[in-house]
């Protein structure tokens, strides 16, 4: 599903659609100070006074604790990344049914560019002066003639919408889970709480106050006045080239001073004791196109064939504001001039808005908000490969499908609400997600043939034994061992991606004396991963059998999001003899 979407690599641009997709960073619930694990009911960490100590697991030191704030580690590079969108595929449909449209959407979306001020209802008007500028997603559809919405319909059998995914979205006290289904089979699940300006920040756009640079790490602290500072590395810095030109890319501290205010942007949710990460080039993504304001940047997404990139191209030249860069998503193959067009002036209305409200703000302060993470989901993923998208808020339901009637109409039927008081079950359990998600939430993982596997969990890594268990095959013993291999590692790519698993990972597969087995076992855990659309990267397996991976951390993991550490033991799982220790373990029992 992942795909290079234009001219760069990787950065700002992506945001909301790196390469972890539209929730990147943001599934997973806040960070709590120190090692203390998030938990249930917190909404915003308690911020870190004085400097902290630098811990075992730091990828980078501590800053000096006497400067304000700067107090965690930053993150170490290695989330760059493509970028992906839906999937697209499929045409044609077999519905030719009538489409009711709804009048009206002329003039306010594609009325001469002064969508701003008409930009809608819903959010649009509760804006105060200095409310953050949050993304338009209830303006009315555009028009589109019968046979458009018929092209853009999805594939039907006696009437039932048929896609190979579905999600359910669950909303309760708070709290939106979504869950997405290949099949009937639980794939991915995300957690949010909407309310939370701490943790769920990726895609958000600060006034903000660099606080002090620090050459050695080639970063710099910045204060976004979230508890804890955001790092902002030197590749991630904006520079004028005509000061820097040809002497490649300036040193930070030539460019960035302590106290200066700067707008930035959050590519990536503080995770643990690791602060946000930020870039100064901001981007803003809409359904088809990425805004990227004041840069040169101009690419369309490679996953779309020749002509199409050639028509997109066309619409560009005479929509693509000039000062402004544009990437054209995938999304947007056979979408209409009027849609992208319109998908673009609200892109630049929102930038319009977001320099005003810097203007009149001091910094830290929040100047773009991303939209929930229900929408973001719909944004980036949601295409006729869905065969239905399930609420169980009537609130959220009905925004939902209002912007998907604006962005997506030929799909909005796809849309449907699970009312709790007519239903016998609630939604999660209606469609399995609830025992699929307690499976995840195992140690131990039963493979089909009787073997099994054991996810453990480390400070630094997460460890991964397979075992062959119940398994006693058939032939021999290493084709036993061979299948139950790789029976684990279908396995533990769909664990992976399940359960959010990112860093490095350590897989002992059961020992196989055959190199080309070994082999084997090694190709079908890469060509599993490649479903996943979080980057992974997996080395040979080692002399003693071991395979060594890594996958990019979005969120804190699924067990995480779901589990607190023991009180008794602390996680250790184990507990001191504490008389024994003292020496007086036989004297006291007496
Ligand atoms: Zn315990």
């Amino acid at each position: 599903m992942s795909e290079n979407e234009g001219a760069r690599t990787a950065g700002p641009g992506d945001a909301g659609s790196t390469d972890s997709g539209p929730l990147a960073g943001e599934s997973h619930p806040a960070p709590g100070a120190g090692g203390r694990k998030p938990q249930i009911g917190d909404s915003r960490p308690a911020p870190d006074l004085g400097g902290r100590k630098p811990q075992i697991g730091d990828s980078r030191p501590a800053p000096d604790a006497s400067l304000t704030g700067g107090d965690q580690g930053g993150d170490q590079g290695g989330d760059q990344g493509g970028d992906q969108g839906g999937g697209g595929g499929e045409s044609g449909s077999s519905s030719g049914r009538r489409r009711r449209r709804r009048r009206g959407g002329r003039g306010r979306g594609q009325g001469g560019g002064s969508q701003g001020q008409q930009s809608g209802g819903g959010q649009g008007s509760q804006r105060g002066r200095n409310r953050p500028v949050e993304a338009v997603t209830d303006d009315a559809p555009v028009e589109l003639d019968e046979d458009t919405l018929k092209s853009r319909r999805g594939r039907e059998r006696r009437g039932k919408p048929i896609g190979r995914y579905m999600m359910c979205v669950s909303v309760s006290d708070g709290v939106t889970q979504i869950a997405v289904l290949e099949g009937r089979q639980l794939i991915e699940h995300y957690l949010s709480r909407p309310a939370d300006d701490v943790s769920e920040i990726h895609g958000n756009v600060y006034l903000s106050k660099v606080q002090n640079v620090l050459p050695g790490m080639e970063a710099a602290f910045v204060d976004i006045g979230t508890p804890k500072n955001a790092v902002l590395y030197r590749g991630d810095v904006q520079y004028d080239e005509k000061e820097f030109g040809g002497k490649g890319r300036p040193r930070i501290e030539q460019v960035l001073r302590s106290r200066q205010t700067i707008l930035a942007q959050v590519t990536k949710n503080p995770i643990a004791h690791k602060g946000a990460r930020l870039t100064q080039e901001v981007s803003l993504p809409g359904r088809f196109v990425v805004l990227v304001p004041n840069s040169s940047t101009y690419g369309i997404s490679k996953r779309l064939s020749e002509s199409e990139r050639k028509r997109l191209r066309k619409i560009l030249d005479r929509v693509k504001p000039k000062q402004h860069g544009v990437i054209v998503r995938t999304a947007a193959e056979d979408i209409t001039k009027e849609e992208i067009e319109r998908d673009v002036r609200r892109l630049l209305t929102q930038w319009n808005e977001i320099e005003k409200l810097a203007g009149r703000s001091e910094a830290p302060s929040l100047l773009y908000r991303e939209p929930e993470m229900a929408f973001r989901f719909i944004r980036e993923e949601f295409n006729k490969d869905f065969r239905g998208v399930v609420i169980d808020d009537p609130d959220m339901f009905e925004r939902v499908r209002t912007y998907v009637e604006s962005v997506n109409p030929a799909l909005v039927d796809r849309i449907s609400y699970h009312d709790p008081e007519i239903e016998s079950l609630p939604l999660f359990e209606r469609h399995h997600v609830h025992e699929q998600l307690r499976k995840a939430l195992d140690r131990k993982v039963w493979l089909p043939s009787g073997g099994s596997l054991i996810i453990e969990h480390t400070e630094a890594l997460t460890v991964i034994d397979v075992n062959t268990g119940k398994n006693v095959g058939r032939s021999s013993l290493e084709e036993t061992v061979f299948r139950n291999n790789l029976e684990a590692a279908e396995e533990i790519a769909r664990q992976l991606r399940l359960r959010d698993i990112g860093g490095i990972i350590v897989i002992d597969f059961v020992d196989m004396e055959i190199k080309a087995n070994r082999e084997a076992v090694a190709t079908t855990l890469r060509d599993a991963l490649a479903r996943d659309k979080t980057r992974t990267q997996v080395f040979d397996i080692s002399d003693l059998g071991l395979v060594e991976m890594t996958r990019k951390r979005i969120g804190e993991g699924l067990l995480e999001s779901f589990a607190n550490a023991c009180a008794d033991c602390g996680g250790r799982g184990v507990n001191l003899d504490d008389d024994l220790l003292a020496g007086s373990g036989r004297a006291g029992r007496r």
